[in-house]
């Protein structure tokens, strides 16, 4: 194995898709986006970009690279004004290049534009094909190129209209966040797969993808915008629409998984606290007889502890993660075994040796890592490793923005739970039920969750794109 594939494999997971933030009416408004996506940086680390407004000019810069590297002081004195809105991307859909980091923009009737996409569509292929015959011309191959080509050739009055409008045509998951020189808009699929955050700072309106982005800027949370909202902020205030046909709610459950940060609050409930319910859980459900609980960290770790109170045995750091590990590295000569792996975790002999371990993780995808991290624990001296996992096995790709691999190389899709405990190599595996992690994560009538990728049954959304375009303009349901 190379050393890039090696390096891809320390990452067998589900990546994150995107991250968003906005502010509107802040002296330093580049600044506040850039730290909004400082805080963000977890949902994606490719590229990262800010345009900004002083209600007149727009400037934007883009860079591929972490928030830090693409951010010096002197790119952020290029975008003044008092408005600004960012972006960190992990490619979903389009390659990894700079021509598709965002924001992009464009300019419409109502003038210039600023526009990034948290998601991914279902049709976008079938909507770009439509735009190139009737003479769209495509600067990137991202599927936020597609919504800014509907979006210039709607018809209709105000921006919101015409969004609507362009809306209406695609299919899939979407958080979307506009700037403009004169407004901010925000949007949620009617779906609600991705999150988005309304917050108060002082003066300015904030949005984010995650409240830990508002936490560092200790700005208040006003509330989730909804599936299907649209939020528009200018001088006067703010506006709420819901000018699209509602659809089942569908808000991504890996986001309370592995996605999000632990600190966020999530749709109402802190994602630290559901991943202890889900280690709750996974204990009620498959206990075993041990001597301690260990998480792979970072993301097993609510799950772990949350398994170890449920189970009354003592919870421990068994795994030290080394959080600078870069994408490549030069691998010695002479082999080591499991070398990549061991570059980002590395066993405590002293915790382990000896000890019945019970091994928590979020997941497993391809099952390479965890066959890996098994042998570890056992050559540190575990007597018996039994693997835990805190969400039912993920058996199919997502198609709602986030990085999955394709089916076949989804380890759960094609093997028995007792033939993946043979490949990684442990005594016992189990994994939360479907019902177990929908209950954990609080599912109710008002808070439905998409679990696609552990079922395999994708929700198909229908739109009629004639109705909605003949409908009414919106009407606004709330202001401030
Ligand atoms: Fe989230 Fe899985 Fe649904 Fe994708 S398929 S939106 S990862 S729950």
């Amino acid at each position: 194995m190379s050393p890039e594939d090696e390096g891809r494999e320390l990452d067998d997971k589900f990546h994150d898709e995107c991250g968003l933030f906005g502010v509107w009416n802040h002296a330093e408004a580049a600044n506040v986006a850039y730290l909004g996506l400082y805080a963000l940086q977890h949902r994606g680390q490719e590229s990262a970009g800010i345009a900004a407004t002083d209600g007149h000019a727009f400037h934007v810069e883009k860079a591929m690279g972490w928030v830090a590297d693409v951010f010096s002081r002197d790119r952020l004195r290029r975008l003044p004004g008092n408005r600004a809105m960012g972006h960190v991307r992990y490619s979903t859909a389009g390659s990894s290049s700079l021509r598709n980091a965002q924001p992009i923009t464009a300019t419409t009737a109502h003038g210039p534009v600023a526009i990034a996409h948290n998601g991914n569509l279902i049709n976008a292929e079938e909507l770009r094909r439509q735009l190139e015959a009737d003479g769209a011309v495509f600067q990137s191959s991202s599927d936020t190129e597609v919504i800014l080509h509907l979006l210039a050739r709607a018809e209709g009055g105000t921006l919101v209209d015409q969004l609507a409008r362009a809306l209406a045509q695609v299919k899939g998951a979407y958080t979307l966040l506009l700037l403009t020189p004169t407004c901010m808009i925000t949007v949620r699929d009617p779906s609600g797969f991705r999150p988005m955050t309304l917050g108060r700072l002082n003066d300015s309106w904030v949005l984010a993808s995650e409240t830990c982005a508002l936490d560092l800027m200790e700005a208040e949370i006003v509330r989730d915008v909804e599936p299907g909202e649209f939020v528009v902020v200018d001088d006067a205030g703010l506006q709420s629409y819901k000018p699209l046909r509602p659809q089942p709610k569908l808000q991504c459950v890996f986001e309370y998984v592995y996605f999000a940060r632990p600190d966020s609050v999530l749709w109402g409930r802190n994602v630290h606290a559901v991943r202890k319910a889900l280690g709750h859980q996974l204990a009620r459900e498959h206990p075993v007889a041990a001597d301690l609980v260990i998480p792979v960290p970072d993301s097993g770790v609510g799950a772990a502890l949350g398994f170890a109170e449920e189970a009354g045995l003592p919870y421990d750091s068994g795994l030290v993660r080394n959080h600078y590990v870069g994408r490549t590295f030069i691998e010695p000569e002479q082999r080591v075994r499991d070398f990549g792996v061991r570059l980002k975790l590395n066993p405590v002999k002293h915790v382990i040796d000896g000890k019945r371990v019970v091994l928590i993780d979020d997941s497993i995808v391809r099952g390479t890592t965890s066959r890996k991290i098994v042998r570890m624990v056992r050559d540190a001296g575990a007597k018996e490793v039994h693997m835990r996992i805190s969400c039912p096995p993920t058996i199919s790709p997502c198609y709602y923005g986030v990085d999955t691999p394709s089916k076949n190389q989804l380890i759960a899709a094609n093997k028995s739970v007792d033939e993946i405990r043979e490949y990684i190599g442990a005594d016992s595996l189990a994994y939360l039920s479907l019902e177990g992690l929908k209950k954990a994560a609080g599912e109710s009538e008002r808070l439905s969750y998409c679990t696609a990728c552990y079922t395999g049954k994708y929700p198909t959304r229908l739109v009629d794109v004639e109705e909605i375009q003949a409908a009414p303009a919106p009407e606004m349901v709330a202001g401030d």
